[in-house]
């Protein structure tokens, strides 16, 4: 799980025609379930009346590709990437038509209408973790007395105990040892939330167990890998573009990446930021190039603009990995 950034990022869906032509229909549509509730709320609160959500505007696809586009493809909790393998859901954060404390307890009525077409509680999940044997309408908090039952009470005044993926960092209450997801000093948040969404689940494990070899591996490589090698061994330019593409925001499960190796990630960099800062006259950067990547004259000649192009991206990739 990583902290998403949808800020300033909502897509508009205007009201094509009607009395409402022209205006915000995600807002049209809230104000719709905010007014059927205030008519007759008893209905609602004993499942007597049920909303009638709309998924063709809070999942549309203005929403949906906005959604995709932030998040990198990725599922706001397990950090799969999903579009490979599933179209992926619209995840409600807070559940919108009912939710329960525990997995096994009865539904209460009427959930969190009023943000069912909510920008901020619209996030792209996987099937697996949005599934109602994971999160489904499951939304504990911290203090129960706190609860927003309705469009009238604030629902700032609530803390989740699942983490929020835009609110709240989950690198604050997940961590990894190797590809072991576990809370991060004893979290009550983390705990939960690796728990009920099953983070654990094997399948999970492994993919970043896959990951996780990989990159220690390639970090092993780089290691051993002496500054100056003749041309027909692997030079150390050649790990860290394998290295770049496997840390870049679109990859899946960064926090794991990051809670492993951001100590030896960092040190490439610094690796990386000391040939930069020496790049001055062509026979200087030639010079800097050759002890770094123990590359020969000519193929340095060749290559030097390769590698301070690559040298940008991957500093880009860095700085959203460890952007707070
Ligand atoms: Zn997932």
């Amino acid at each position: 799980m990583i902290k998403i950034d949808k800020t300033g990022k909502r897509p508009i869906i205007l009201v094509k025609q009607g009395e409402d032509k022209g205006k915000d229909r995600l807002l049209v549509e809230t104000e719709k379930l905010k007014q059927a509730y205030l008519r007759d709320h008893i209905a609602y609160k004993t499942g007597k009346k049920i909303f009638n959500f709309k998924s063709s505007w809070y999942a549309h696809s203005d929403i949906k590709s906005a959604l995709i586009k932030i998040q990198h493809g990725k599922c706001c909790f397990c950090e799969s990437s999903i579009r490979h393998v599933s179209y992926g859901d619209v995840e409600h954060f807070r559940p919108k038509a009912a939710w329960t404390i525990k997995k096994k307890d009865k539904y209460t009525r009427p959930g969190y209408y009023w943000l069912a077409y909510d920008w901020d509680n619209l996030f792209f999940a996987c099937q697996i973790c949005n599934q109602s044997s994971n999160k489904g309408n499951l939304f504990p908090l911290v203090d129960e007395s706190k609860r927003a039952l309705d469009h009238t009470y604030n629902v700032d005044e609530e803390e989740s105990l699942f983490i929020h993926p835009e609110k709240t960092d989950p690198e604050e209450h997940i961590t990894f040892q190797e590809a072991f997801i576990c809370p991060k000093k004893h979290s009550r948040k983390g705990e939960i939330t690796i728990k009920e969404l099953d983070l654990e689940r094997n399948r999970l494990y492994e993919n970043r167990k896959e990951l996780h070899d990989k990159i220690k591996g390639l970090i092993d490589l780089y290691n051993i890998i002496p500054d100056q090698v003749p041309e027909s061994e692997i030079p150390k330019a050649h790990v860290v573009d394998v290295l770049k593409n496997m840390i870049a925001p679109e990859h899946q499960y960064l926090n794991m990446i990051k809670a492993n190796f951001g100590k030896d990630i960092q040190k490439i960099v610094n690796d990386l930021v000391y040939a930069d800062d020496n790049l001055g006259s062509k026979k200087s950067n030639i010079q800097r190039l050759r002890f770094i990547f123990g590359l020969s004259v000519t193929y340095c000649k060749d290559i030097i603009v390769t590698i301070c192009r690559n040298l940008s991206h991957l500093f880009m990739a860095i700085v959203k990995l460890f952007k707070k």
